[in-house]
C-alpha cells in the first residue's frame, strides 16, 4: 500500500492541523548517557523530561493502536520515542513495528534515535515500514560531543568521554546516510547546550544536509534535576530563533515541535494524553501480569552500568525489574540514614518487591537482616545486565563474585548497625 508521506504533522507544518500523532513506549532501555537525561523520566531527545511513561509490549502497543484510532482516526502516524532508544532494544521496537504494519498498513510509522545502534538495523525499520525517522545529533565535533555524554554501550563494549563522542558522532551520521539512501524522510534533532554547543549548531547543519536530512529540529536545553547539566539555563526564546535563522539558512528548521509528552496522541494542538492515559495503564499493567512476587532487583551501583557499591556507602539503591523482556531501572530508593540499629530491618522492609540485592560488598549483620526477610544477596561486581542474567536465571553468577580487596573497608561511614 502506498503511503503519502506528506501525512505527517512533525515533518509536515501544513498537515499539522488535520493529522495526528501517537507516541508508543515501548522502548524501556538507553544504550547512553546524555548529560541532560535523567532516566526516571522519558527520552529528551524526543519529548520533554517530566512525564513518566508507561511501557508497553509490542501486542499491547497494537490493543493501544486500535484504542487510540476509535477515540481520534486523524492519527496518521505511530512513532516510537522512548522512553529510552528504540534501538536499545531493537527485538521489541521491530516486533512491534512489524506487528502494526500487518494491522494498520495505512499508517506512517516514524522512530527517533541517538543513533549508536541504528545503522544495524536501518535496513530491517525500512522493511518494517518506518517512513519517517529522527536521529538526535548534538555535535559533529568529538570535542564539543564529549562532555555531553557520559558513555556510550556498544554490544558489550562501553565508551566514555571522548570515546565514546567519536563512536555515537560516527553512527548517527553513519544512520543518516543509510535511512537517506533507503528513501526514509529524514529529521535531525538537536538539543541546544549553552556554552557547549551553541555555536556549534550551524556546523551540525551543514553535516547532516550533506548527507540528505530533510529537516532539522533545534530544541532548547531542558535543565533536567539530578543531572551533570542541571546547572546551565535553557537558551532564551531570541537565542534559540538566532540559531534557527543561521541553521534555516542551510537546512530547512522544524519550528513547531511540541516537546510532547511520551504518550502524546492526538492532534499537535489537541492532546489527547489524559484522556487515553487510563486506557495506556491498563494495557501496560495487563502486559505485566504473571509477574512473579518479587519481581524486582535491587542495586547498588554509583552511575546506573555497574555494579560497584559497598552497601554502607549506598545512599540510594536502583530497583531493577524486566520489561517486555528488557532489564530496566525503575526507580531509585533512598536506603534509611546511617545510625539506627533498626537501619537494615528497615531496609528489608523497603525491598519486599524485590528478589535479590546485588552490592560489590556488605557487612555481616546486614547481610543476615536482609537474607532473613527473604531477600538474596550477592556480592558481585560488573556490569548490571550481566548480573541481572544471574539473578533471572539465564547465566551464572559466580563469575562475577566480588574480589575483596585486602584490609578494604566500607567509607560510607558505616556507623549505622553494624555494617
Ligand atoms: Fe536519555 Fe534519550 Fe539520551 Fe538515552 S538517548 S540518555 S534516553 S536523552
Ligand atoms: Fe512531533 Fe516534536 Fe511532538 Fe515529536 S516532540 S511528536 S517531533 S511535535
Amino acid at each position: 500500500m502506498s503511503r503519502d508521506l506528506s501525512l505527517h504533522p512533525c515533518f509536515n507544518r501544513s498537515s499539522s492541523g488535520s493529522c495526528g500523532r501517537v507516541h508508543l513506549p515501548v522502548a524501556p532501555r538507553c544504550n547512553i548517557q546524555c548529560g541532560y537525561c535523567n532516566r526516571k523520566y522519558d527520552c529528551v531527545n524526543e519529548s520533554r523530561p517530566g512525564v513518566t511513561s508507561a511501557v508497553l509490549g509490542p501486542e499491547a502497543a497494537v490493543r493501544y493502536m486500535e484504542a487510540v484510532l476509535e477515540r481520534e482516526p486523524r492519527i496518521t502516524v505511530a512513532g516510537i520515542a522512548g522512553p529510552g532508544d528504540p534501538m536499545a532494544t531493537p527485538d521489541e521496537t521491530l516486533t512491534t513495528l512489524r506487528l502494526l504494519k500487518e494491522r494498520f498498513p495505512q499508517l506512517l510509522f516514524c522512530l527517533s534515535s541517538n543513533g549508536l545502534a541504528l545503522p544495524a538495523h536501518a535496513e530491517a525499520l525500512a522493511e518494517v515500514g518506518v517512513t519517517h525517522c529522527t536521529v538526535t545529533i548534538n555535535a559533529v565535533d568529538p570535542a564539543v560531543a564529549a562532555p555531553i555524554y557520559t558513555w556510550a554501550r556498544d554490544g558489550k563494549v562501553i565508551y566514555r568521554g571522548r570515546h565514546a563522542a567519536e563512536v555515537l558522532i560516527e553512527r548517527q551520521l553513519e544512520s543518516i546516510r543509510r535511512l537517506k539512501a533507503l528513501g526514509l524522510v529524514v529529521k535531525a534533532n538537536t538539543i541546544v547546550i549553552p556554552g557547549i554547543n551553541d555555536r556549534h549548531v550551524a556546523e551540525v547543519a551543514r553535516a547532516v544536509a550533506a548527507l540528505g536530512a530533510d529537516l532539522h529540529n533545534l530544541i532548547p536545553l531542558h535543565p533536567t534535576a539530578g543531572t551533570p547539566l542541571e546547572g546551565l539555563t535553557e537558551p532564551s526564546r531570541a537565542v534559540m530563533h538566532e540559531l534557527r535563522e543561521a541553521c534555516g539558512a542551510i537546512l530547512p528548521q522544524m519550528t513547531h515541535c511540541r516537546r510532547c509528552r511520551a504518550d502524546a496522541v492526538g492532534l499537535l494542538g489537541n492532546d489527547l494524553s489524559g484522556e487515553m492515559s487510563g486506557c495506556l495503564q491498563s494495557l501496560a499493567r495487563a502486559s505485566l501480569s504473571g509477574v512473579p512476587r518479587r519481581p524486582n532487583v535491587a542495586v547498588a551501583s554509583m552511575e546506573g552500568l555497574l555494579v560497584n557499591m559497598h552497601l554502607g556507602e549506598c545512599h540510594k539503591l536502583q530497583i531493577w525489574g524486566e520489561r517486555d523482556g528488557a532489564y530496566v531501572m525503575l526507580e531509585e530508593r533512598y536506603t534509611p540514614e546511617p545510625g539506627s540499629p533498626e537501619r537494615w530491618a528497615q531496609l528489608a522492609a523497603m525491598l519486599t518487591d524485590c528478589r535479590a540485592l546485588l552490592v560489590s560488598a556488605l557487612g555481616q549483620n546486614p547481610r543476615k537482616a536482609l537474607e532473613a526477610s527473604g531477600l538474596a544477596v550477592h556480592e558481585v561486581s560488573g556490569y548490571i545486565p550481566t548480573a541481572l542474567d544471574g539473578v533471572y536465571g539465564r547465566a551464572d553468577l559466580n563469575g562475577m563474585a566480588a574480589k575483596r580487596k585486602k584490609g578494604a573497608v566500607c567509607c560510607g561511614g558505616g556507623d549505622g548497625g553494624g555494617c
